[in-house]
């Protein structure tokens, strides 16, 4: 069969990285596709990665770095995959890359174009708990780390007059004549690695979110903590300089809704909960739960060490029961005890475990690329009870939270599982 070398990779969270370089090493040229302006993916979010609590920055950064200089790998951010024809070694992929009016060699990254914009919207990257410009890059240490100017939202590129960012820039590096572009690639497989979002959709007023302050969400509790995060890791409370006392982490919360197991929240909520103690040691800790979910050999030696020396399991016999309420400027998380007795807890703050959901625009790009979804909505595969990486569609393959939710040491095998199927196919 006279296929391709080349091989488009969807997604450069953990999972795609791991292929790239795996990929590039193997002498295959990949076209790595990033629908936002950096890469890395849920990763970066992160300041520490259970169970050993490694930094998650100093882990992915060497990745990161690599992958920007691998001759092999060509990184196209701000972009999307719009068309996928041909069969198995020969594909012929169009994507649509957006302008970024940044040039990438010109900018040194000195950020002095951000704070003279006027304009400023919620960075959703930051999980909307700053604002941001429209010229930003999303987070602090982003790779690549050149903004991106936000078309809806700059005041030139919708005819306005404005000139203040290309004034700041000492480098010239603003480029207001970029413009999308459409590519056509030829490839000889495709690896879907599109991660994963948490739940937006859920109602959560019940918990007070949305109505009571320090009520966060597990992704919110993460960027909180995290050094690149917007407040460099300085957990305090709304509007004041004092650091939680008492925290409270409500495990399981939407899981109804997704109907399904998200596997890595109780794990995730261990590691929120040493996040606690390490920012104020004599803060009180409590891990409110209904069922614990350790899948893998060695989480359950975390798990124990939580429980012993860091946080207060208490078990709620019913979700739907619970209720957090204000009293007196506490926050009262009201809860059915083991026995169905209504039983409160007071705390400063409290955390919701919400589920992992399939990415956000999964639905479209299965639909370019003309593959299954599962009935959760993530990509199906041929043979989903046994683990398979092969979708409904021969050549194209799958790794990582795309497939379902995982944690890092999952996500990097089934890219490692893609690579092999991928190599398999193309020297044939
Ligand atoms: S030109 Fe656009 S991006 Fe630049 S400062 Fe003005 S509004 Fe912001
Ligand atoms: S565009 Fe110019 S001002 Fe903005 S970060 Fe790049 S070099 Fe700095």
């Amino acid at each position: 069969m006279n296929t391709s070398n080349n091989v488009l990779i969807i997604g450069s969270g953990i999972s795609g990285m791991e292929a790239s370089l795996m990929l590039s090493k193997a002498g295959k040229k990949v076209y790595l596709v990033e629908r936002l302006p950096l890469i890395g993916g849920n990763t970066i979010k992160s300041g520490e990665s259970y169970p050993n609590m490694d930094c998650s920055t100093c882990l992915v950064s060497p990745i990161q770095q690599e992958i920007l200089q691998d001759e092999n790998i060509e990184v196209l951010t701000i972009s999307t995959v719009v068309g996928l024809s041909g069969k198995p070694g020969n594909f012929q992929v169009k994507i649509h890359k957006k302008a970024r009016y940044i040039d990438m060699v010109e900018c040194l990254g000195c950020g002095m174009c951000y704070p003279v914009c006027p304009i400023e919207t919620d960075n959703n990257w930051e999980e909307n708990l700053v604002k941001m410009k429209a010229v930003y890059v999303p987070c602090a240490g982003a790779l690549p780390n050149v903004p991106v100017i936000d078309k809806d939202l700059c005041l030139r590129l919708n005819g306005g007059d404005c000139n203040l960012c290309v004034e700041a820039c000492m480098f010239d590096a603003i480029d207001f004549s970029d413009k999308d572009k459409t590519l056509e690639v030829e490839v000889g497989a495709v690896i879907v690695a599109t991660g994963y979002d948490t739940a937006k959709n859920i109602n959560l007023s019940r918990f007070g979110y949305g109505k009571l302050d320090n009520i966060h969400t597990s992704m919110e509790f993460e960027r909180l903590c995290a050094p690149n995060g917007p407040y460099e890791g300085n957990l305090v409370l709304k509007n004041t300089d004092k650091k939680p006392s008492s925290v409270v982490f409500i495990h399981c919360v939407g899981r109804e809704t997704s109907g399904y197991c998200s596997s890595v929240c109780c794990m995730y909520s261990f590691k929120h909960a040493h996040f606690v103690k390490l920012k104020k040691s004599d803060a009180k800790v409590y891990n409110l739960y209904h069922d614990i979910c350790l899948p893998d050999k060695s989480y359950q030696k975390f798990y124990l060490e939580t429980k012993k020396n860091i946080s207060n399991f208490i078990f709620y016999s019913n979700i739907n029961q619970i209720e957090v309420k204000e009293d007196n400027g506490n926050l009262i998380v009201q809860y059915p005890d083991n026995k169905g007795e209504s039983a409160i807890i007071k705390a400063d703050m409290v955390v919701l475990t919400v589920p992992v959901v399939p990415s956000n625009g999964l639905v479209e790009l299965a639909e370019v690329l003309d593959i299954e979804l599962d009935r959760f909505g993530y990509i199906a595969t041929e043979t989903s009870q046994i683990g398979s990486i092969k979708t409904s569609r021969h050549g194209v393959f799958v790794a990582g939270c795309s497939e379902g939710p995982k944690d890092i040491q999952s996500a990097v095998i089934q890219a490692e599982a893609t690579v092999a199927n991928t190599i398999s196919l193309l020297n044939q």
